[in-house]
């Protein structure tokens, strides 16, 4: 077990989430950031693990955990109190996912529906007909299924491949570098990616229909824009910002009726966004956006700043445990306190 996992476990076991849970109070605003729900070690599972925020065997027990400790909203009871002045519930709790991948639909909905709790599905909106996968996807499909043993790959050079921990080490060096890079460099690359593995990602379609949208939006799941096809904000012009958020934004109108004035940023930290970022949403007529930096927040702070919602993003790895710790606010606290940063 490693350090992290072992202390979450010591610290839920102690009570320590009981402490962390007074120590914010009632007044503070979780939102959870998920992803996947799928069993990534799974035969099966052929696409990029990290992407996995629980199993749904894991899932079904943190919506038991949130349904005692945390009163669930929707999208309209958290933009009534952003705009409208009126109140939340106690230890107010929004739950979204980003992407909208087909097991959302297939595996978490069930869960949802039977303890009656809404959510929110942040969509790329180019995917609900196109089966091909997303690049992150795509980098764990082809170094999942290469028979090379090594290759010159771009922007990293020359690789080892012959272990799977080699190929996950390659990727995970290969994609850091595939974020920093513009979107247009970013295609280029993914291509001699492909070539140098000898490989191509088959067609298998990842992510929800329409049909399957507008089924969510009619049982209390809000669907909302997470662009077209997903660039990272900071890495395209200010005129293809402005396009991706005002067509994801027209499609899921078109698509489900819904207002869709909620968004939440590709990848998500502080680097990923920038204050015209922040401009262009409002341009487009956005209201409320969602990041990835850790939350939870006082709730004030979600009307002071209804652009930049923080929330509490759940990884492959996490345990039970951590998901508890998590929730209960330990990382936002950690982040939060200068001298502890490392
Ligand atoms: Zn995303």
């Amino acid at each position: 077990m490693n350090k992290s996992k072992f202390l979450a476990e010591v610290l839920h076991k102690s009570g320590g989430t009981r402490g962390l849970d007074l120590l914010w109070g009632a007044n503070r605003l979780t939102v959870l950031g998920y992803h996947r729900i799928i069993d990534w070690h799974a035969p099966d599972f052929r696409d990029y693990e990290p992407v996995v925020s629980a199993s749904p065997e894991l899932f079904e027990r943190e919506m038991a955990y949130v349904g005692e400790n945390f009163n669930v909203i929707d999208l309209d009871a958290l933009q009534a109190y952003l705009f409208e002045n009126k109140s939340l519930p106690e230890r107010p709790m929004l739950i979204t996912f980003d992407d909208g991948y087909l097991d959302n639909y297939q595996n978490a909905f069930p869960v949802l529906k039977k303890y009656g709790f809404p959510a929110v599905i942040f969509l790329v909106t180019s995917r609900m007909e196109n089966p091909t996968r997303l690049w992150w996807d795509e980098c764990g499909y082809c170094f999942r299924f290469t028979e090379k043993t090594s290759a010159m790959l771009p922007l990293i050079g020359e690789q080892e491949l012959s272990t799977p921990e080699e190929r996950k080490r390659a990727r995970e060096q290969l994609m850091r570098q595939l974020k920093l890079i513009p979107e247009e460099a970013k295609q280029e690359a993914m291509q001699q990616m492909r070539e140098a593995l000898d490989i191509e990602s088959d067609s298998e379609c990842l992510f929800m229909s329409w049909d399957q949208v507008r089924e969510l939006v009619a049982n209390g799941v809000s669907c909302q824009p997470h662009t077209i096809n997903h660039p990272i904000m900071t890495r395209i012009s200010l005129e293809e910002q402005k396009r991706q958020l005002a067509e994801s934004r027209a499609r899921l109108r078109d698509e489900t009726g819904l207002k869709a004035d909620a968004f939440a940023f590709p990848n998500g930290s502080p680097a990923d966004y920038s204050a015209e970022t922040l401009q262009a949403l409002r341009d487009t007529g956005y209201t409320t956006a969602f990041t990835l930096s850790p939350g939870p927040i006082p709730s004030e702070e979600a009307r002071r700043y209804p652009l930049q919602i923080r929330r509490v993003y759940l990884g492959h790895k996490d345990t039970f445990e951590i998901f508890a710790v998590k929730v209960m606010g330990l990382e936002a606290i950690l982040e939060r306190t200068p001298y502890l940063q490392g």
